[in-house]
C-alpha cells in the first residue's frame, strides 16, 4: 500500500489513481480501465480538478430528471465501482433508482466481482447478471442489459459510457445522463445531460442536489422547469471554454 500525504497538492488525484490500481488488483477494473483513467486525469487537470459552474448546473438538471423518472437506473462499470461504490449506492437510495452492472468487456467473473463489491458497500439488489435484454444497433456482447433494468428504464445514468453504446441508448428514447470529463467525447455529445466532471465529484453532487430539491418540496412543475431550461450544448461549450482558457474563464 502507498501512503499519500494529505498536504500533497494533487492528493485527490493520486488517491483516485490508487483506487483504480486497487480495482485492477481485485478484478473489478479492466486494464483498459487504466487507460480511461489516464485520459480522465488529463482532462481533469485541464479543468483545474474542480466542479465548474456549468457542471454543477448539469448535476442539478440530472437530479431533477431522476426525481421525475418512473424507472431510473444507474449503470456501473469497473472504473465507477472502483472509484465511488458507496456514493453510487447513496445516489440510488436518494432517487430510488436501480443499480445495474454494465461492462464494455463483459466477463462473468468481473460482473460477479463488481456485484459483490457494490453489496459490500451497501447495495441490496444489483442488476446486470440476467442479461435478458438487448440494446438495438450494437454488437451482441456489448448490447446485453437486464430487460427489467436498463432495458426498461426511462432515465439512465451512464458514467464513463463508451461512445457507441451511449449513442445506441440515446436512440432508444431514454433520457441519458452522462458523466465524462471530455466534453468532446461522443458520449458527452449524445447525452441529454452531459456532466463534464470527475465522477468522484459528480455523483455525490447529484445526490446533494436531489436531496436539496426534495427537502425544498420542489413540485413536478418546478422539476420540469429545471429540466427544460438546461441547455446541453451550452454546457459542453462552457466546459470546452474552461479547458481552453485555464481556470480564469469559468
Ligand atoms: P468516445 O469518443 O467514443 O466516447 P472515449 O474518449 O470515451 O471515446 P474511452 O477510452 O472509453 O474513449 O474514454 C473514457 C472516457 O472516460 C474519457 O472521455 C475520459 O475523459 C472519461 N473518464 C475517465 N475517468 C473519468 C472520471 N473519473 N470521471 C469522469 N470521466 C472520466
Ligand atoms: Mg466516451
Amino acid at each position: 500500500d502507498i501512503e499519500i500525504p494529505e498536504s500533497h497538492p494533487r492528493y485527490q488525484s493520486l488517491l483516485t489513481r490508487h483506487r483504480i490500481e486497487e480495482g485492477v488488483e481485485k478484478g473489478i477494473t479492466s486494464r483498459q480501465g487504466l487507460i480511461a483513467q489516464g485520459r480522465g486525469e488529463a482532462f481533469d487537470y485541464l479543468l483545474g480538478e474542480r466542479t465548474i459552474p456549468s457542471a454543477d448546473e448539469a448535476a442539478r438538471a440530472a437530479a431533477a430528471h431522476l426525481l421525475l423518472a418512473d424507472h431510473p437506473v444507474i449503470s456501473v462499470n469497473g472504473n465507477v465501482a472502483a472509484l465511488c461504490p458507496g456514493e453510487i449506492v447513496e445516489l440510488a437510495a436518494a432517487v430510488d433508482a436501480d443499480i445495474e452492472v454494465n461492462l464494455f468487456n463483459r466477463t462473468d467473473e468481473r460482473m460477479r466481482a463488481i456485484v459483490d463489491h457494490l453489496r459490500d458497500h451497501g447495495a441490496d439488489e444489483v442488476k446486470g447478471l440476467t442479461a435478458d435484454g438487448r440494446i438495438p444497433g450494437i454488437d451482441h456482447e456489448r448490447a446485453k442489459v437486464d430487460a427489467d433494468g436498463i432495458g426498461s428504464a426511462d432515465v439512465v445514468v451512464v458514467p464513463l459510457e463508451d461512445g457507441d453504446r451511449a449513442e445506441a441508448l440515446g436512440a432508444m428514447d431514454k433520457v441519458e445522463i452522462v458523466v465524462d470529463l471530455n466534453p468532446m467525447s461522443r458520449s458527452a455529445q449524445v447525452a441529454t445531460v452531459p456532466i463534464v466532471d470527475n465522477i468522484v465529484r459528480a455523483v455525490p453532487n447529484i445526490t446533494a442536489h436531489a436531496r436539496d430539491l426534495r427537502d425544498a418540496g420542489a413540485t413536478r412543475e418546478e422539476l420540469e422547469t429545471i429540466v427544460v431550461e438546461f441547455d446541453a450544448d451550452a454546457a459542453l461549450d462552457a466546459a470546452e471554454r474552461a479547458i481552453r482558457a485555464g481556470t480564469d474563464d469559468e
